[in-house]
């Protein structure tokens, strides 16, 4: 899947742990760039043998587990995010499955699962309906959530935190964009490509929002 498929999927996929866990505005804001970060964190290493370790459940898992220890030994993270990050990224493969290719049981076998190909018309068209339907139950997220204080406040660590996340993801979201343009000149344009396009702005668009509000915020 693209990006924004990949984003959406996760983002459902976690919504009974961010429903369950995620009581105010500050909590969601602390949330989401853990969704957006392992949602893509196996296509950061999409080279050749990378992407096969990284798309299978054994080099999934060490990928996840590193970047966890990291980012607790940087943050404290709760168990909330240990839990948001690991299905988010869970369902990364599951995304690549039902769109794309993903090898389960790599390194032991270099065999690989698929259900539909990458980038055809269906998946395209899938990737806009899915990225839809989650952008509905985000923007209910954000509407039912309530801010603890007057406004939005962060600690420094806090603020970090999402930085870290939300940049990697942003420079993916940029990268990946620039392929989908080259794909689109030689593909051709259609009107579910087009709208995927708009749909990779907003993504941009939103990642660079949040990093906006968040650097501007202290405590
Ligand atoms: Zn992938």
């Amino acid at each position: 899947m693209w990006l924004p498929g990949h984003l959406a999927v996760s983002l459902l996929a976690c919504t009974p742990l961010v429903l369950y866990y995620c009581r105010s505005k500050e909590d969601l804001i602390l949330t989401i760039p853990y969704i957006a970060f392992f949602a893509v964190l196996p296509d950061f290493l999409h080279f050749e043998d990378l992407r096969t370790f990284s798309h299978s459940m054994i080099g999934l898992t060490i990928l996840v587990l590193v970047a966890l220890v990291v980012l607790h030994f940087l943050f404290k993270i709760r168990r909330a995010q240990v839990l948001i990050a690991s299905v988010a990224a869970a369902a990364h493969l599951a995304a690549d499955w039902l769109f794309g290719h993903f090898f389960p049981l790599y390194p032991f076998s270099n065999g690989y699962e698929s259900l539909n190909s990458f980038n055809t018309y269906i998946d395209i068209q899938a990737e806009v309906v899915i990225f839809s339907v989650a952008f509905v139950v985000f923007t209910m997220m954000v509407l039912s959530t309530r801010t603890i204080h007057r406004s939005i406040e962060l600690s420094n660590s806090e603020k970090w935190n999402v930085v870290i996340l939300i940049l990697p993801f942003l420079g993916m979201d940029l990268l990946e964009t620039v392929y989908f343009v080259q794909n689109m000149t030689t593909v051709g344009l259609g009107v579910s490509r087009m709208i995927l396009f708009v749909i990779f702005l907003t993504t941009i668009l939103g990642s660079v929002v949040l990093l906006r509000s968040v650097m501007s915020r202290r405590r």
